[in-house]
């Protein structure tokens, strides 16, 4: 039993990081739109993302809650696996 719950650990691990890897491209890749990446007001000064420091702070808690439920996956998929 405890060999099956160290390899569904293994395997959601695994998954978990690919996923954690893949958000974190996404994030670097994020760029300048001409247009606030948080609220949508268009921005004069074209190589800012957010048009203020508040709408930047919502961008960034909306990304954390994004890995929370990267998280929450993993607990999710282990608990899966093991009943497998
Ligand atoms: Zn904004």
């Amino acid at each position: 039993m405890a060999d099956e719950v160290d390899i569904a650990d293994e395997v959601a691990e695994t998954i978990l990081q690919a996923q954690i890897e893949r958000a974190r491209k996404e994030q670097e890749a994020v760029t300048a739109t001409g247009y606030c990446l948080s609220c949508g007001e268009p921005i004069a000064d074209s190589t800012r993302r957010w048009c203020d420091a508040d709408c930047r702070d919502d961008w960034e808690l909306l990304k954390a809650e994004t890995r929370r439920d990267l998280s929450e996956t993993k607990a999710d998929l282990t608990r899966w696996i093991v009943r497998v």
